[in-house]
């Protein structure tokens, strides 16, 4: 696939100066549709608004997009389906295809998700998370970094060009998904719809794809498996002040808690490192998301709930990564006596993990188009999180990485995107269609 269509490449015509110019006159717009972006709500299950916002937005750069809605019983007997947190509810993918007047040179699919997490308290925001401002060269609002700025930036690239009077010679894909955040069957289904459509003349396959995510400018060469986790446990009532007839599952949480520490710290010794992580400070991290459980201060609880992110080398296979876990939340419960009873059940993630090459063609000269605009080679990084890009690796074996902008407290308080890091990584990606897709003339309208 990687050499589709070299043939019909065109010579580059553009310079980078001319490039950076075009995109640095569209710091405002890119600003102002940020803005309009973030301010449309969407957490995963409920991306709706941000969808409608995309939709308009490809429209407007002349872009017909198609609907690909996630239908869960279509896709749940593929290996990388997650079991859904909530259900389908008609939502749906946006993928829209800008297709060259000439024969076509090679594409690339830019594919970012429109979901955000939770925000938590609105409290502890210095402003409501969903009114976007700016403040010392940084855009906030929950969901400016991860992943609405990278978004903005692939489409501000294509929009460039289109200023400079060319357009892209091959095809260009924008993909915009659900659910990255808590399943990724969103980019499962685009992917899966691809696959089945490749030679029917609908959808088409690309020879590279790039993911916007904030991932600090860098291109990212591993990414770690993950899946959630919850974790019910029943305990023993009783009077608290006779609390030692009772067992109760708050502590034993607590115990599991202390179990799966134990595990994470024995995954994260420098001998059981995957290569790729030798470096880390913590590539391993098993994260304690939700607590729920207890009933009133003088009784001994009947449930605890825990809800848990697990995160696991790429040469782990994930239900062996799920197996070890579970029995380490066993034993620590068994430990504690017969009165307990736990039920463990799996909502989300069932990622695996997996590396990327970032030596073939179209890598390769992604990381010339950064040494372009920054004069300087680009940094790989392996990911201690899980992004979209294991599906395009693992389902198509289509060359993929994440390069976007710089971002700060994503899924935390206060997130914000840098303007200028958008700007460097929107010329970067502009330069990168210029090289890998060629230019020819703007078709007229
Ligand atoms: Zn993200």
């Amino acid at each position: 696939m990687e050499d589709a269509g070299l043939l019909n490449r065109q010579t580059p015509v553009l310079s980078t100066e001319q490039i950076g110019s075009a995109v640095r006159a569209l710091t405002a717009d890119m600003v102002e549709m940020l803005s309009a972006f973030v301010a449309a709500p969407s957490p995963s299950g409920q991306e709706q608004p941000a969808a409608a916002f995309m939709e308009a937005a490809l429209h407007d750069l002349g872009l017909q997009s198609e609907r690909i809605h996630l239908n869960s019983s279509a896709l749940e007997s593929l290996p990388l389906f997650s079991p859904p947190c909530c259900p389908d509810g008609g939502r749906y993918n946006l993928l829209a295809t800008h297709r060259p007047a000439g024969k076509g040179g090679r594409s690339v699919l830019f594919n970012g998700h429109l979901d955000v997490v939770p925000t938590g308290p609105e409290a502890m925001w210095t402003r409501a998370p969903f009114s976007p401002y700016v403040e010392d060269g940084w855009l906030f609002g929950r969901g400016a970094g991860d992943m609405k700025g990278g978004i903005v930036c692939a489409l501000t690239a294509f929009r460039a060009l289109r200023a400079l009077g060319v357009q892209p010679a091959g095809a260009v894909g924008f993909n915009a998904v659900l659910e990255e955040e808590s399943t990724g069957n969103g980019a499962l289904a685009t992917v899966s719809a691809l696959q089945s459509a490749v030679g029917a003349g609908k959808l088409s396959s690309f020879d590279a794809v790039i993911i916007p995510e904030p991932l600090g400018e860098s291109l990212v060469s591993a990414q770690v498996g993950v899946f959630w986790m919850n974790i019910e446990i029943t305990g023993h009532p009783a009077h608290a002040a006779y609390m030692t007839a009772g067992a109760s599952p708050i502590e034993a949480a607590m115990a599991v808690i202390n179990g799966l520490r134990e595990l994470e710290a024995f995954w994260n010794l420098p001998q059981n490192r995957h290569p790729a992580y030798r470096d880390h400070a913590q590539p391993i991290n098993f994260n304690i998301g939700q607590i729920h459980g207890g009933e009133w201060n003088s009784s001994v609880p009947c449930t605890c709930t825990l809800g848990v992110r697990i995160g696991f080398y790429p040469d782990m296979d994930v239900n062996e990564a799920k197996s070890l876990v579970e029995a380490c939340v066993m034993r620590a419960v068994q430990r504690l006596g017969g009165r307990l009873a736990v039920k463990i059940g799996y909502q989300g993630f069932h990622a695996p993990g997996c590396e990327f090459d970032l030596d073939v063609p179209s890598m390769q000269t992604l990381a010339d188009a950064f040494r372009k605009v920054y004069g300087e080679p680009v940094r790989r990084v392996a990911t201690t999180a899980t992004t979209d890009a294991r599906h395009f690796r693992l389902m198509l074996d289509t060359p993929v990485t994440c390069f976007g902008p710089l971002a700060r407290n994503i899924h935390g308080i206060d997130e914000s995107v840098s303007i200028e890091s958008m700007v460097r990584v929107a010329i970067t990606l502009a330069q990168f269609i210029h090289d890998w897709c060629g230019v020819e003339p703007l078709a007229s309208a």
